[in-house]
């Protein structure tokens, strides 16, 4: 029994978190795709907190329904099961195009699907903008710079990615989803913005996720082995979710066309990253190191500077403070999991 299949009561006997009054005049409607992951699921509760209509598109392929659970049936709320690489027609005023996955263990599970979700997804999520007069933000990606060259990463750096490696169906599909924004920009009189999002963190990650923070903790939490990849040399720099979602709205609704770097300079090895994890656990876990993963960015840092003077935006939350409520939120799952095995 999985604790994602958790039903919820039904929608008489359900309390909803109250959300802000808006007029009709300043209420949105907006489509998240990949709302049910684990950013969208963030984007999700802030826009509905905020008084505005939310339709989440997505194929629960590493989504799950219980991250938005609490807003089935709320009467600003739709959840669609549907796979972006269909065509979907919906009139809205915004589009946050998240869907695809993120984790390297998920994108690469199915590189072809991947890649067709970033392309002819992103061409779908374009053509709805286009026929709605929608403005449309693109979830970009940190991987569009490869295994980067230049240190800290701005925008203006072309970067540097292995189009035969696998990892190219996600940083390619990025690439392509890019390019396909500035396209229809051009083109087609779309209203893009396009975010470049540096590594990011935080509860409702999933267990299975497999990228370095979920793994981290959920080893330490069970003393398990910490499993570096590679020498643990090679850097990353994590962001708070929350610091995140704020970023995306900041850029949804400024009236900048050009990418936009959003994560937190704040760097870090993967080996001090071990021990940063294990300590605020309080673990016994002992630390060891696997076979490097091929094509592995050795460093990354966002330069963050467009997005301060064109947002007024810079994270808020320290990356101990994010650690800590991610770390709750993980011990939770695991004794939920237990109980649900017990039971
Ligand atoms: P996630 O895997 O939790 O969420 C992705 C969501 O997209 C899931 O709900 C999944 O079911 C859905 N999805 C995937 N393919 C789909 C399809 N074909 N049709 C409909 N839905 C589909 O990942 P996340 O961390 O929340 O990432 C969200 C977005 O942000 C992704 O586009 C990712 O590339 C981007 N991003 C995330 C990070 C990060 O560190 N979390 C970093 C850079 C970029
Ligand atoms: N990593 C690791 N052990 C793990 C998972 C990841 O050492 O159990 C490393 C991985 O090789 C990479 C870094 O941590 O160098 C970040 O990996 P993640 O998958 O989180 O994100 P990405 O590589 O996409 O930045």
């Amino acid at each position: 029994k999985s604790s994602s299949n958790a039903v919820a009561p039904p929608p008489a006997t359900r309390r909803y978190p109250t959300v802000k009054f808006r007029s009709y005049q300043s209420r949105k409607r907006i489509l998240i795709t990949g709302g049910t992951g684990f950013v969208g699921s963030h984007l999700t509760d802030k826009l509905m907190l905020d008084g505005h209509e939310v339709v989440v598109l997505d194929n629960q392929f590493t989504g799950r329904r219980r991250n938005v659970e609490h807003w089935i049936g709320h009467p600003n709320f739709e959840l669609v099961h549907h796979d972006i690489v269909n065509p979907y027609l919906v009139e809205v005023d915004q589009v946050y195009h998240l869907a695809s996955p993120a984790s390297p263990p998920h994108y690469m599970y199915n590189p072809v699907k991947t890649i067709k979700t970033n392309t002819l997804g992103t061409i779908n999520m374009l053509g709805l903008a286009r026929r709605v007069k929608a403005t449309m933000l693109l979830a970009s990606t940190s991987e569009v710079y490869g295994d980067p060259e230049v240190h800290p990463q701005p925008e203006t750096y072309w970067g540097h990615v292995n189009p035969i490696g696998p990892r190219s169906c996600y940083d390619e599909g990025k690439r392509v989803a890019e390019s396909l924004m500035v396209a229809y920009h051009k083109q087609e009189k779309v209203d893009i913005r396009i975010a470049r999002i540096f590594n990011t963190f935080g509860p409702r990650m999933h267990m299975n996720d497999g990228r370095v923070v979920s793994n981290f903790i959920l080893q330490a939490l069970q003393n398990k082995s910490i499993t570096i990849y590679g020498a643990g040399n090679q850097t990353r720099s994590f962001q708070y979710v929350d610091d995140l979602v704020d970023g995306l709205i900041a850029l949804m609704n400024s009236n900048v066309t050009i990418p936009v770097n959003l994560g937190n300079p704040e760097e870090h090895t993967i080996s001090d990253f071990a021990v940063i994890i294990r300590d605020l656990v309080g673990s016994k876990s002992e630390i060891v190191n696997k076979p490097k993963q091929t094509d592995d960015p050795q460093q990354r840092k966002p330069d963050i500077t467009r997005a301060g003077e064109l947002l007024g935006w810079k994270p808020k939350v320290s990356m101990k403070d994010g650690l800590k409520k991610t770390i709750e939120f993980f011990r939770k799952e695991l004794q939920n999991e237990k109980k649900e095995i017990e039971e």
